[in-house]
């Protein structure tokens, strides 16, 4: 054995403890529950995959392949990457598995950690968690629209009211080089007002430098020629006919001109969600159309596709900063409170029973006084305690004390069962004529009635 401190989680990670996985629990069945009303199927893809299915997808020259991968070889000397993004694993595994000849369109979602070495700080995690989807197969102008009025009806199911929706259109290969060019031509003007990072871009990639967050660039580039400005027709018009179908939904949303997203298989399409109370990481979520995607990755033919990805710890901290509740305990029905080590081993017995009978129960492990076990009892919130002492043994009983008010009775221990779902029942009648209804995330439906969804 060697001795050594104590051993801690890695900087950017984090352990979601009892109290939180129940919140993640709630918010991603809210997830599912929506997907299954936009008939979105689940797929989940392997954590790691070969690193060129990233450096060709995302694009060599991104922040995220460059500099914030975590890549490694393993024992075979092949080089594997733990995915940095949903997007890119989602349509391999569609070209692999050649889900197009099941049906001319896929519509896939996923939910799962991903992983970037970035700084971390409030809302930015090594290994983050993001739910995304994707409708891969078709380029109508409908599927950006559904994947934005997706994601806003998980916001509204979730009762996030709070966010902005910002979108802009990249053009396509059609129109891009000739923006591209214009572009290149601007910030070699402007190169000596450039940070050296964006001096590096302008060969590389130029638009990254419309995303530079320093000051001196944003100056630099306010009046930088815009995308939108050098669409061609069909991008245009596939553009203008996003922005309609939204409108038509009254989904508001901001024109951004200069709307770039850090990786390089966007084109057409682009949207940000973002939230005002999260300060610099606003971002809750963001998407766009890939429709070169496929072949960048090796695919025979061209696959359209769009999608988003959202932050499951940004929207949890945006839920939090809007004053949502976000503790869940989670119930418990009955505590077994023995006194003695006979009793104990006679409640093991009939816990054991309880939960099998479908009744949450506990039961102290340890050589706990009743007075503890009761107190424990209490802070977990149990409705009803069940008591085996000397007396109980004796006579073949338990004693059953329902902790809201407090009543005792005594059960013959063949009943107990019975007696225990009958009151679990009383009890629950009497909650649900009484309770106010609490935030839960459930039986909520999406609500974008016209005029609602702002
Ligand atoms: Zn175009
Ligand atoms: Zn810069």
């Amino acid at each position: 054995m060697t001795e050594g401190k104590q051993l801690r989680s890695i900087r950017g990670t984090r352990d979601l403890l009892p109290g939180e996985t129940e919140t993640w629990d709630v918010v991603e069945g809210v997830v599912r529950e929506i997907m299954a009303l936009y008939q979105y199927r689940e797929i989940r893809t392997p954590i790691f995959e070969e690193t060129q299915l990233f450096a060709r997808g995302i694009g060599e020259y991104t922040d995220i392949v460059k500099k914030e991968m975590y890549t490694f070889e393993d024992q075979g000397g092949r080089s594997l990457t733990l995915r940095p993004e949903g997007t890119a694993p989602v349509v391999r595994a569609y070209l692999e598995h050649k889900l197009a000849a099941q049906g001319t369109m896929e519509k896939l979602y996923y939910l799962g950690p991903m992983f970037r070495q970035e700084a971390p700080q409030k809302g930015r995690a090594r290994q983050f968690h993001q739910f995304g989807a994707e409708v891969i197969g078709t380029d109508v102008p409908e599927a950006d629209a559904e994947i934005i009025l997706l994601f806003l009806a998980v916001l509204d199911a979730l009762g996030l009211e709070s966010w902005s929706l910002h979108i802009g259109s990249l053009g396509c290969q059609n129109c891009r080089p000739a923006y591209r060019e214009e572009l290149v031509a601007f910030v070699k003007g402007v190169e000596d007002l450039l940070c050296e990072d964006c001096r590096g871009r302008i060969e590389t990639n130029p638009l990254r430098i419309l995303d530079c967050k320093r000051e001196g660039c944003r100056l630099a580039t306010a009046k930088a020629p815009s995308q939108l400005d050098y669409l061609d027709e069909a991008c245009r018009e596939h553009f203008e006919t996003v922005k309609r179908l939204l409108a038509d939904r009254s989904v508001p949303f901001t024109v951004d001109p200069r709307m770039v997203r850090g990786l390089d298989y966007y084109e057409r399409t682009t949207f940000e969600v973002l939230n005002p109370d999260l300060g610099a990481q606003d971002a809750l979520c963001g998407g766009g159309r890939y429709d070169g995607l496929a072949e960048m990755i090796g695919g025979e033919e061209r696959v359209p596709g769009v999608g988003f990805a959202a932050g499951l710890e940004r929207i949890l901290l945006a839920l939090e900063a809007g004053g949502e509740s976000l503790e869940f305990e989670p119930l418990c029905e009955v505590a077994l409170v023995h006194v003695g080590d006979e009793a104990r081993r006679h409640l093991f017995a009939l816990c054991d029973v309880l939960r099998r009978a479908g009744v949450a129960s506990t039961m102290d492990l340890t050589e706990r006084s009743v007075k503890a076990q009761m107190r424990e009892a209490n802070r977990r919130e149990a409705l009803l305690a069940l008591i085996v002492g000397d007396k109980e043994l004796k006579e073949g009983t338990v004693t059953l004390k329902n902790l809201v008010d407090g009543e005792e009775e005594t059960v013959p221990l063949e009943k107990v069962v019975p007696a225990v779902l009958n009151r679990l029942e009383a009890l629950e009648e009497a909650a649900v004529e009484e309770e106010p209804e609490e935030w839960t995330g459930e039986d909520e439906g999406p609500d974008l009635d016209p005029g609602e969804a702002a």
